[in-house]
C-alpha cells in the first residue's frame, strides 16, 4: 500500500514527519501502539491515515468536544468521512451519524470516554466492527499525569469488549510513570512503543528577567514584532490578565482576555474570536489553552515563572504547532520566586511538597543558567540529545534577537520561512480565507494554512493542476476550493505590494 500517495492525496504534504510512518505501518499490521510524542508532533494523522487505507472504522476517544469537532471538521475538508457523537447534539443530528455508521460510510468516530462507558455504546459498536481504537490524550487515564479526568479509567473495558481490536494510545506527556500507567490501565498487549525527541526545533526560547516596565516594553515588541499573527500571552493572575489586556489596548493592540472570574458566555466568545483571527492576541491565565489547537500560533509569551518546566513546555509548546518557525517568549521577575516558594510551603502533603521543590529547581536552573535552553528541556524530560549540542537559536545560544533590543517599525515586505512576500498581498489572502471559512462555518486554518497562504503567493500557480504542486494542497482540496482559491489569489496579486 503506498502510504505517501495516500499522505499526498488527502493532506497534501510531501513527506512524514518523524517516526509517522512506522506508527501508521504498526497499526495497520494490527500491533497495539503506544505513542509519546511532543505537541505539534503529529500524532491525529498517525490513526487518520490508517483509518483511511484500512476500510474499517476507527473509534477515536478524546478529552473535550472542542477538540473533536475541530478534527471531524478539518477532516471533512480533506474529504474523509468522520463523525462525532456527544451530548450536545440534536437527536435527528445523531441519527444521521447512526445512519452513517451502520452504512459503513465512516472512517472515523470520535467519541468521549463517557459515552463509550455506556453500555449501550459497546453494544451498537460491536456491531460496528471497529477495525481498531484510537485513544488520544492518554495520559488524561492517569492520576500521575496533570490532567487526570476519572472518566478515562472506564477506557479499562476497551480491551475486555473488544479483544480483536488493536488499541493506539497518544500523549505529549513525559513521565515515566504517566506512561507505565497509560500501557497497564488499557491493557496493551506487546505494544510497539514510540518515542519521538522533546526537542522542537522550530521553536526559539527566549527567556529575559525583566521588571515591571521593562516587561512591558518587551511585550509591545514582541507584538508589534508578530502584528498579524496569532499570539497567546499567560499571566499567572487574574489581576495580570485584566492590567496586560487593558495596557495593550492603551497602546492600539486590540487584545483580548481569557480567565475564570468571566461569564462563560464571554470568554466563549473571546475565544472564538481568536480563533476565527479576528483579533490576533489572546492574554489568558493558565486556564486558557486546553484544546487550542491552532496550528499558527506565533508567539508565546508568559509573563512569570511557570511552576515546572513540564508546565513551561506545554504552554510555550502552544506555539508553532504546523511545524513553522515560532518564539517562545519567558519575560520574568525575581518577585516571581518569591511567589512560588509561598505556594511550595503551603503544600501539606510530604510528597506532593518534594516534587514542587524538585520542579522549583529545575525551573530555577532553566532561566538562570547560560546552557541552551531547548538541551536543558529535553534533559530534563531524561533525553541526551545526540545528534546536536545545541539548539541553535534560543537566547543562550545565540543571544537575545534584533526585535527585542530596539523597536522594530516592520518594512512593508516581510521575510516568512525564508522567502519574502508583501504584507499587504498575505493580508488580502488571510481576510478572504476568514470571510470563507466564516462562510464554511469552520476555522480559517481548517481551509489553508498560513504556510500554504505564503506558497500560494511565491508559486503564484495559474491552474486547479497547478495547484497541487503547493505544499498543503492535496487533490481533494484542490477539487474542492481550487477555483475559490486562484479567485482569492489573482484578487491579492492586484493588491498594490
Ligand atoms: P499533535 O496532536 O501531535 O499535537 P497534530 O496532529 O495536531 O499534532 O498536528 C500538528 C500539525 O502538524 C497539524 O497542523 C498537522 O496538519 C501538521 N502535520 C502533521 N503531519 C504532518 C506532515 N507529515 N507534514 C506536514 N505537516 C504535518
Ligand atoms: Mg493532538
Ligand atoms: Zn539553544
Amino acid at each position: 500500500m503506498d502510504l505517501h500517495a495516500t499522505l499526498r492525496e488527502y493532506w497534501g504534504y510531501e513527506a512524514f514527519r518523524p517516526k509517522q510512518q512506522e506508527i501508521v505501518e504498526s497499526i495497520l499490521a494490527g500491533h497495539d501502539v503506544a505513542v509519546v510524542m511532543p505537541t505539534g508532533g503529529g500524532k491525529s494523522l498517525c490513526y487518520q491515515l490508517p483509518a483511511i487505507v484500512s476500510g474499517r472504522l476507527c473509534v477515536v476517544v478524546s478529552p473535550l468536544i472542542a477538540l473533536m469537532q475541530d478534527q471531524a471538521s478539518q477532516l471533512a475538508q480533506l474529504g474523509v468521512p468522520a463523525a462525532v457523537l456527544n451530548s450536545s447534539q440534536e437527536q435527528e443530528e445523531r441519527k444521521e451519524v447512526f445512519r452513517k455508521l451502520y452504512r459503513n460510510e465512516l472512517k472515523l468516530l470520535y467519541l468521549s470516554p463517557e459515552r463509550l462507558a455506556v453500555p449501550s455504546t459497546t453494544e451498537w459498536l460491536m456491531q460496528c466492527n471497529p477495525g481498531f481504537f484510537a485513544v488520544d490524550e492518554a495520559h488524561c487515564i492517569s492520576e500521575w499525569g496533570h490532567e487526570f479526568r476519572p472518566e478515562y479509567r472506564q477506557l479499562q473495558l476497551l480491551r475486555d469488549r473488544f479483544p480483536n481490536a488493536p488499541i493506539a494510545a497518544f500523549t505529549a506527556s513525559a513521565t515515566r510513570k504517566v506512561r507505565h500507567d497509560i500501557l497497564t490501565q488499557l491493557k496493551l498487549h506487546e505494544p510497539r512503543t514510540f518515542i519521538t525527541s522533546f526537542a522542537r526545533r522550530n521553536l526559539r526560547y527566549y527567556v529575559r528577567e525583566s521588571a515591571k516596565k521593562e516587561k512591558e516594553k518587551l511585550l509591545l515588541r514582541a507584538i508589534r514584532h508578530h502584528r498579524g499573527e496569532s499570539i497567546i500571552v499567560y499571566g499567572s493572575t487574574i489581576k495580570t490578565v485584566e492590567e496586560t489586556a487593558a495596557m495593550l489596548n492603551d497602546n492600539g493592540i486590540s487584545a483580548r482576555q481569557y480567565h475564570g472570574k468571566m461569564e462563560a458566555e464571554t470568554r466563549r466568545a473571546h475565544q472564538e474570536q481568536w480563533m476565527n483571527g479576528e483579533v490576533d492576541v489572546m492574554v489568558g491565565t493558565l486556564a486558557f489553552g486546553l484544546g487550542i489547537n491552532k496550528p499558527d500560533v506565533r508567539c508565546v509569551i508568559h509573563l512569570s515563572l511557570p511552576k515546572s518546566p513540564e508546565q513551561y513546555y506545554q504552554e510555550a509548546g502552544r506555539a508553532g504547532r504546523d511545524g513553522q518557525p515560532a518564539d517562545c517568549l519567558l519575560l520574568w521577575s525575581r518577585g516571581d520566586i518569591g511567589v512560588l516558594v509561598h505556594f511550595i510551603d503551603q503544600l501539606e502533603d510530604k510528597a506532593n511538597k518534594d516534587t514542587a521543590w524538585q520542579r522549583y529547581h529545575a525551573v530555577k536552573k532553566l532561566v538562570e543558567t547560560d546552557e541552551c535552553r531547548m538541551r536543558q528541556i529535553c534533559e530534563y524530560f531524561g533525553e541526551t540529545p545526540k545528534a546536536w549540542d545545541k539548539c541553535g537559536d534560543c537566547d543562550a545560544c545565540a543571544g537575545l534577537p534584533d526585535w527585542m533590543q530596539k523597536d522594530d517599525s516592520k518594512p512593508a515586505r516581510k521575510m516568512v520561512y525564508e522567502a519574502e512576500v508583501s504584507e499587504g498581498q498575505l493580508g488580502s489572502m488571510k481576510a478572504w480565507r476568514r470571510d470563507f471559512a466564516r462562510r464554511k462555518r469552520v476555522a480559517p486554518y481548517v481551509i489553508l494554512h498560513d504556510r500554504t497562504l505564503t506558497e500560494l503567493l511565491l508559486r503564484q500557480p495559474a491552474t486547479v493542476e497547478d495547484l497541487l504542486q503547493v505544499p498543503g494542497i492535496g487533490p481533494q482540496k484542490a477539487h474542492k476550493y481550487g477555483e475559490d482559491i486562484l479567485e482569492a489569489l489573482f484578487t491579492a496579486l492586484e493588491t498594490r505590494r
